[in-house]
Order: C-alpha cells, then structure tokens, then sequence
C-alpha cells in the first residue's frame, strides 16, 4: 500500500535519515519512536512532500509520490503546535482543503458538519481558534486534516503541547477516529507510553535509521538490538 524504499535526507554534512525503509499496510496505524534528532519528524515530512529525499522512492499504490507535488499528494497532516488560520472560523479552517480542490458549498457543507462531528466540535463551527482550547485546536486541525478522506494521515507530536490528561483524552479520540475512518495514520512521537496505547506497529528511531519495527509487544519481548532493549525497556 505505502512502501518506503531506502530514503535518505542529508543537510550538507549532516546526515538526517541515513537508510529507512517499510511496508505499510492499508488502514495500518504505524508510530515512529526514538530520541530527539533521530529522524521522524525528517521522514514525515518526506512522506508530505515539504522535503525531498536525497535518495529513495516513495510509492503509494504502487506509484511513486516524488513526483507528485505535496498538495496533490492526498495526505493529511497535523503538527505539534496549533496551525489553523487564526483569522478564520473554525468551519472555514475545516473546509479549507475543500475549497482549495473547488468542491460546492452544499457539499463542503455536509463534510464540514460531518467531521466536526467525528472530532466532537458539533456546533463550533462559527467560533474563532482563539476561542478554543489547545485540545479543541487539535481536534479542529484534525478534522481539517480528514475533511477530504485522505488514505494517509501524519501526525507529527500532535499532543505533545497539552497536558497530560488532554492529551489521554485526545489519544482516545484519535484511536476512535481511527477505528470509525479506517484512515492510514502514520505517528510522530517521542513518548513510549502513547506509542504503545496507540500503534499497530512501531519503527524505533535511532541516528537516522530503523532499529527494529514490529508491535509494541515484540519489541518488548524481542528487542532486536541493544538499543532497543534499552530504549523500550527504559521510560524515557
Ligand atoms: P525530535 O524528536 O526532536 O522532533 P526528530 O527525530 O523528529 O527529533 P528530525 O527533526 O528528523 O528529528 O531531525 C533529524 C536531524 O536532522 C537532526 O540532527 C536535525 O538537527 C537535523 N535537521 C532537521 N531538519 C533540518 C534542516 N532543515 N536543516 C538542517 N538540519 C536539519
Ligand atoms: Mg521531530
């Protein structure tokens, strides 16, 4: 479905993302974990098109992605920090990757109405971000990133500007979200407790590279490197 192939991203001497490769499979909820400078963030934003690698391919469906600029990519993407248009309605913020693919107001409607209602913001439409909470705005960021039914959805650190209690909450919600939309979702974080409570599957980061991919369980039970026996075994 979206297969990963030998990327590499280096900044002149600086070695990003030296060798990663996967397999993921449709509908699958994949969390790159590992220490800060390791990679992940660098890798999604491949996957998004905001950079280009210095070597590999990217296919989804067979077909490379490289070529496709990051708008058509058909990918949604939350970041850690609020990114919503602070000068629009929450409606409009939701509906504007609809406007920007020129679907109709009656429909841009419906899809609107029925995301803020997937995310629990029924009714918010009209308020302003500023007027919301950090939890809120992450759920609006959501329903921005799902409005047009992306196959793929990246999320890098999402939560990681909220408290500990919104941030359970919103862990819940988004592994119902991902229940209810069966939406690809690839996950950024550094927090070995939310990659655990969340993901099909985890690729462990280190220096550029994957140290071991497999379910939370199997890196626990079976680290395949030192690395991982420390890092799993470890809170961090
Ligand atoms: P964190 O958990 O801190 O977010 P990360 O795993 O997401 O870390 P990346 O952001 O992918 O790490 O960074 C990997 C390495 O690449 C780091 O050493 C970082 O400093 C470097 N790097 C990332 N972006 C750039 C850039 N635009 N220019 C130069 N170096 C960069
Ligand atoms: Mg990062």
């Amino acid at each position: 479905f979206l297969s990963i192939q030998n990327i590499k991203k280096t900044y002149g001497n600086l070695t990003a993302v030296e060798n990663v490769s996967m397999e993921i499979k449709p509908g699958e909820f994949m969390t790159f974990l590992g220490p800060s400078g390791s990679g992940k963030s660098t890798t999604l934003y491949i996957l998004a098109g905001f950079q280009d690698p210095t070597a590999g391919d990217i296919l989804l469906n067979g077909k490379s992605l490289l070529s496709t600029p990051s708008h058509q990519r058909n990918i949604g993407m939350v970041f850690q920090r609020y990114t919503l248009f602070p000068h629009l309605s929450v409606g409009e913020n939701v509906a504007f990757p609809l406007r920007v693919r020129k679907v109709n107001n009656a429909e841009i409607a419906e899809r609107v109405n029925n995301v803020l209602k997937l995310v629990r913001l029924e009714g918010f439409a009209e308020r302003m971000p500023a007027a919301m909470s950090g939890g809120q705005q992450q759920r609006v960021a959501l329903a921005r990133a799902l409005v047009y039914n992306p196959p793929v959805l990246l999320m890098d650190e999402p939560l990681s500007a909220l408290d500990k209690k919104l941030r359970e909450e919103i862990q819940l919600e988004i592994r119902r979200i991902h229940q209810q939309t069966g939406v690809t979702i690839l996950y950024v974080t550094h927090d070995q407790e939310e990659a655990l409570r969340l993901s099909d599957r985890i690729a462990l980061f280190n220096q550029g590279n994957i140290e071991q991919i497999g379910s939370g369980q199997e890196l626990y039970a079976n680290p395949a490197t030192r690395f991982v026996a420390d890092f799993i075994g470890d809170s961090n």
